[in-house]
This record gives C-alpha cells, sequence and structure tokens, in this order.
C-alpha cells in the first residue's frame, strides 16, 4: 500500500456509516488503479447499512465506473485516462461452471482476493480500486460515466432476457418496475418485443411507460392476468419477468404465462417461501421455468457495449446525483416509488 490517502465511505455496523480517509490500495501485478468517478447505490448495500446483511467494516459500491490511473504499459488495450467500467465479481476461469461459460455462477466469486482490512463490495464508494485487469472493460470517450455506474445492473438483466430466451417480436409481461424491471423494459423494446408491466405504485409505471412499455396495469386497481390475457389473445405471456419480491408476484407470472412460455424468477425472495404449480399446465403448454442469478463476463461486456454505442440511455433510471459525503445521509433515507437509481460523484 502506498502512504497516499483517500476518501472512503464505510459502513462499520448497522446504521452507521462514515466518511473517512484511509490508505489507497496500490495496485498488484496483473491489476489496474482506477479512479472511481460514479457509483450507484444498490439495494445490497442499503441491506448492510440497515443491518439485515451484518457485513461489517465494508466499503460498498459495487456499480460504478471511473478513469484508468495506472495500467500496465505493455498492456495493448487500455491507457491512462480511458473510461471503464468495472466487472466487480471474482471469476476463477477454472471452476464446472466457468469451463462451461457460465462463470455468473463461480464457485469462487464471492472469495475476496486480498485482504484489505474491509469487506469490499466493489468497493466503488472509495476514490480508488484495483480490479484485476481482466474485471476491467474499456469504455468509449464519448461515454456519460453517471450512466456508465450503471452496466452493472444492466448486465443483470440481458442474463435475464437470455435465460427467458426473449425472441423477437414477442410478448413479455413484466412484474414490478423497479429499477430491473424498467431495465427489462428498454431491453425488450430493442428487441421489438410488446411489454406489459405491472407495478403497485404509479410512479414507476409512468417511467416504465416513457421509456416504451405498451401497456401498464396496476394490480390495485385491475387484474394484470386478464389484461396479460386479454392482450394476448386468450394465449399468456411468452416471456414473464418476476421482478418483484413477493410470493404473489410468483403466483400471477405462472397465471400469465402461456403455452411455450418461460417464466423467470429475477427477484429473489426473503423470507423463502414456495410457489403452488399446476403440474399439468406445465406439462401440457410446456411452459419453462427458470432463474437468473447475476451476469457472466459475456454480459457485462454486452451491457458496455449497448452503452457505449448509445443503443440504451440509462439516464431515466438516475434519480439522483449526490457528492460522495451525502452517502451516509442518503443511506439513512427509505427509498420511495420515485427512487430508482442514486449515483455517487467521487
Ligand atoms: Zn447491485
Ligand atoms: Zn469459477
Amino acid at each position: 500500500m502506498s502512504t497516499e490517502l483517500m476518501r472512503a465511505v464505510i459502513i462499520t455496523g448497522p446504521r452507521t456509516a462514515t466518511l473517512e480517509r484511509i490508505r489507497r490500495w496500490s495496485p498488484e501485478p496483473g491489476e489496474v488503479l482506477v479512479r472511481c468517478k460514479t457509483a450507484a447505490i444498490c439495494t445490497t448495500e442499503r441491506r448492510i447499512f440497515l443491518g439485515d446483511r451484518a457485513l461489517y467494516p465494508t466499503i460498498g459500491g459495487h456499480e460504478f465506473a471511473g478513469i484508468v490511473e495506472w495500467v500496465d504499459e505493455d498492456d495493448p488495450e487500455l491507457k491512462p485516462g480511458d473510461y471503464v467500467a468495472i466487472d466487480a465479481v471474482n471469476r476463477c476461469g477454472h471452476c464446472y461452471y466457468c469451463i462451461r461459460g457460465h462463470d455468473n455462477l463461480c464457485v469462487d466469486m464471492y472469495k475476496p482476493r486480498k485482504d484489505y482490512g474491509y469487506i469490499l463490495i466493489g468497493g466503488g464508494f472509495a476514490e480508488y480500486v484495483t480490479p484485476l485487469r481482466s474485471q476491467v472493460v474499456k469504455l468509449p470517450p464519448t461515454v456519460n460515466l453517471e450512466e456508465a455506474s450503471l452496466i452493472e445492473p444492466l448486465a443483470c438483466c440481458i442474463h435475464s432476457i437470455k435465460k427467458a430466451q426473449l425472441s423477437l417480436g414477442e410478448t413479455m409481461a413484466i412484474i414490478g418496475a423497479g429499477t430491473m424491471g424498467t431495465m427489462h423494459v428498454m431491453l425488450a423494446k430493442l428487441m421489438g418485443a410488446r411489454v406489459i408491466v405491472s407495478d403497485v405504485d404509479e410512479a414507476r409505471l409512468d417511467l416504465a411507460r416513457r421509456v416504451g412499455a405498451d401497456v401498464t396495469v396496476n394490480p390495485r386497481r385491475d387484474d394484470p392476468v386478464k389484461l396479460v390475457r386479454d392482450y394476448t389473445d386468450g394465449r399468456g405471456a411468452d416471456v414473464v419477468i418476476v421482478a418483484a419480491s413477493a410470493k404473489e408476484a410468483g403466483q400471477q407470472g405462472l397465471a400469465m404465462v402461456g403455452r411455450l412460455g418461460r417464466l423467470v424468477l429475477y427477484a429473489s425472495l426473503y423470507p423463502p417461501g414456495n410457489l403452488e404449480i399446476d403440474w399439468n399446465h406445465i406439462h401440457y403448454e410446456e411452459i419453462m421455468i427458470t432463474g437468473t442469478e447475476g451476469k457472466s463476463g459475456e454480459d457485462f461486456r454486452q451491457a458496455a457495449a449497448l452503452l457505449g454505442s448509445g443503443a440504451i440511455s440509462l439516464r431515466p433510471l438516475i434519480s439522483k446525483v449526490i457528492p460522495l459525503h451525502e452517502l451516509p445521509q442518503e443511506l439513512a433515507l427509505k427509498p420511495t416509488g420515485e427512487t430508482q437509481r442514486v449515483v455517487v460523484r467521487l
């Protein structure tokens, strides 16, 4: 480690986060020194702050982007000053799943690479990070770094769309229009799909329509299952994405999915629970049910390419941009329906 200092927000215990000056990490062989510029707050960091996940002391910020400060001078692609996104996940490259091309399920994924004295969940809430070269993806100089902090969640939605085997022009129903549900809308529209979105929050439905949803429904007022059936001549949706963490959402998803349809349980469920499945519905209609976990290295690069080329704009998902010193107060706020991603500028 160098003797230079950097600013970092550290979550030291339940409901306690402080801005501190800590020693800056130095890159080791095979690593790149990146100056973090933007990092978005995800549910993970909010859960750690609230004490739902007791991991302390933590430096969060796993959705982030920055500028290369130092890189091996022999690197064929990267040089200091380049804009980059960092894939915060470790992928060992040689386990059973990595070898088969499913590195989102790497068995070593959450093993810390070295001892920083802190639990690093990405570490983008500090001014510097030292990812492995393989985790760093170069972005064009035209890209907006605030939007680039959202490449990681976009990559997770790309993974989900692949699991859903969405074909051009199919009908997709999305239950839950948080950041992830809304990104699914954007990607599905890019693929020419017809998109139906269900959410109990009107502000979220409004955003879903602004980014291209064809029809929206509030289950507190109308029956989303009936709406999907009506909209598809009674067939049901080709793809259903359950991006809301509630058992009823899963049951609704099962009721919405049509013949040959694919149901993706995007959200996890806490406390854990079971779904009731009609055996014959799955059997006779050839329904597929799957989950989706994180993103592969390839998904991450594809997300970077979509943002870099301008094929997708993530601006509508940024509800607020704050400086690093406001992060502790921000973590203490309860997100509302208007809150999509809050991005920290470092
Ligand atoms: Zn996240
Ligand atoms: Zn692996």
